[in-house]
């Protein structure tokens, strides 16, 4: 085969349907729990069947192309054993940036040998379909690589997560931008090196600094952003590879992702341009209360207590965040419903969109545990039930339960539609000390409530003992 993209033939382009079905149907599965499984399965019989038409599209090349999945799944089996659960947005994040990549990559191999890739004219000079593709390509491929490394510094603690803000940010950024699309429509009139390259250059500029401004409670959103910009740059490689799977697959990767973002962005009460202008959370820096610094005082209770308050009470709701993944205290939490249901106590479960570190972090972890699904709510289903019910049970939540963010104009987490955990008659904190904060770094006054009990201990921990003494 004398071109990478050679003309498909009828049986690979059939292949290439039916994988783009069975990834439709297993985004389709995907949206419940209940059907997720299913949809995972599909989407994995579905990328079998697209691997496999590729690899015998592409005969000639196999021993290289064995040999790189080879070295590129060891490097992911050993990332695989080492990984764990909280790690997982950074995880993301960082594979997001070798879809972004290798974007780049395949645009610039393109742009080197486009004999190779067929999409030359008679004359020799690179199609103008083709040109806008790889222009398109390499600028989108460039911003999630650079955008992403960034997205991973900062999730995984190694960059600060507060928002870093050059002055006059948004018109350097609009110059940036502007000047991409117009180097991108030059670059269909004049190829040469010098163009292409700039257009690199600056995308990757551009994705630095539009994700470098973003921090704090708009993290969520910028996650699904980059999760959305790898699949358009792996539809643009598509085209540019002239594999309608791929074409398809970074469609569907891309509009799903855009749509994730439209979701956590109307959850989290903020615009979609202004996420993307980046600079949210900047007032942190201004006001908010910061840590503990000033010692307030508190209540401080054990697992006895916690037992005792719940085996009374008539309905307990659970908030879980961040602090529940870290420790693993899903499964003890099963069992300390399972208890409480033994004693004729409504055990509920109340989940805030942004929980945890990355989207829909708190619902797998409790459909791991076998928690059933009928008893975990939504927070826009469940808000309004705090006000009646005994005990609300905060495990290792914090800023998804701060009243501040429908206060507090200085608060960087203002706006965000928070669980109204401060209504409930008790409520019960754990985390494990009044030192420590959570993403966005604010203080809670849900800590210093006279209805407040803090518990203070590692989580699991805490609900284990909890578990023993309901046992008794
Ligand atoms: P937070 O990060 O606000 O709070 C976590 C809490 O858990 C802290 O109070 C911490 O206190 C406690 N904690 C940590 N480890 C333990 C442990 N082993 N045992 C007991 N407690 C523990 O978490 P939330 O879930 O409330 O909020 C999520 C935040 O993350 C939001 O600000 C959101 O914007 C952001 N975010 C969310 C993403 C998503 O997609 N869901 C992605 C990126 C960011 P202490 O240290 O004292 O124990």
């Amino acid at each position: 085969m004398d071109h990478i993209a050679a003309d498909t033939p009828a049986w690979a382009m059939l292949a290439y349907l039916i994988a783009g079905v069975l990834f439709i149907l297993s985004l389709r599965g995907l949206s419940s729990p209940e059907t997720s499984q299913q949809g995972n399965r599909y989407g994995m019989i579905g990328m079998l069947i697209a691997v496999a038409t590729t690899l015998l599209l592409h005969g000639t090349g196999l021993p290289l192309i064995v040999a790189a999945i080879a070295i590129g799944g060891t490097i992911g089996w050993f990332i695989a054993q080492k990984i764990q659960m909280t790690m997982m947005p950074e995880l993301v994040a960082g594979f997001h940036s070798l879809v972004g990549m290798a974007a780049v990559l395949v645009g610039a191999s393109a742009y080197l040998n486009p004999d190779a890739f067929g999409i030359v004219d008679s004359a020799g000079q690179i199609l103008t379909a083709s040109r806008i593709e790889l222009g398109l390509g390499v600028a989108i491929g460039a911003i999630t690589f650079s955008g992403s490394v960034i997205a991973f510094l900062k999730l995984s603690g190694r960059m600060s997560g507060s928002p870093i803000l050059l002055p006059a940010r948004h018109v350097i950024n609009l110059a940036v931008l502007a000047g991409i699309l117009g180097l991108i429509g030059y670059f269909v009139f004049d190829s040469q090196p010098a163009v292409f390259w700039t257009i690199t250059a600056l995308s990757f500029a551009i994705g630095f600094l539009l994700i470098i401004p973003i921090g704090g409670a708009d993290m969520p959103v910028v996650i699904s952003m980059l999760n959305s910009y790898s699949g358009w740059a792996a539809a643009a490689m598509g085209f540019t590879l002239q594999n309608t799977a791929m074409i398809i697959t970074g469609a569907l990767v891309g509009s799903s992702g855009a749509i994730l973002s439209y979701i956590m962005c109307k959850a989290m009460n903020r615009s979609f341009i202004s996420v993307i202008a980046g600079g949210f959370g900047a007032e942190a820096e201004a006001g908010g209360p910061k840590g503990s610094a000033v010692a307030k005082p508190y209540k401080a209770g054990s697992a006895e207590d916690a037992a005792f308050i719940m085996k009374n009470a008539e309905s307990v709701i659970i908030v879980p965040g961040y602090g529940m993944a870290v420790s693993q205290a899903q499964h003890a939490l099963r069992e300390m419903g399972d208890l409480l249901k033994a004693e004729g106590v409504s055990v509920k479960y109340a989940i805030h969109p942004v929980a945890g570190r990355m989207p829909g972090h708190m619902n797998v972890l409790l459909a791991e545990s076998n928690v059933p699904y009928d008893e975990v709510f939504e927070l826009e289903d469940i808000n309004s039930d705090f006000g009646q019910c005994d005990v609300a049970f905060v495990i290792g939540a914090n800023d998804v339960t701060n009243p501040l963010a429908k206060t507090d104009k200085t608060s960087p987490i203002y706006g965000m539609p928070v669980l109204d955990v401060e209504k409930a008659k008790t409520v019960l904190f754990i985390k494990r000390s009044m030192g420590g904060v959570g993403y966005a770094g604010v203080d809670n006054p849900v800590f210093y409530m006279d209805n407040t009990m803090m518990l203070l201990a590692d989580a699991k921990k805490m609900v284990e003992t909890i578990v023993k003494n309901l046992g008794h």
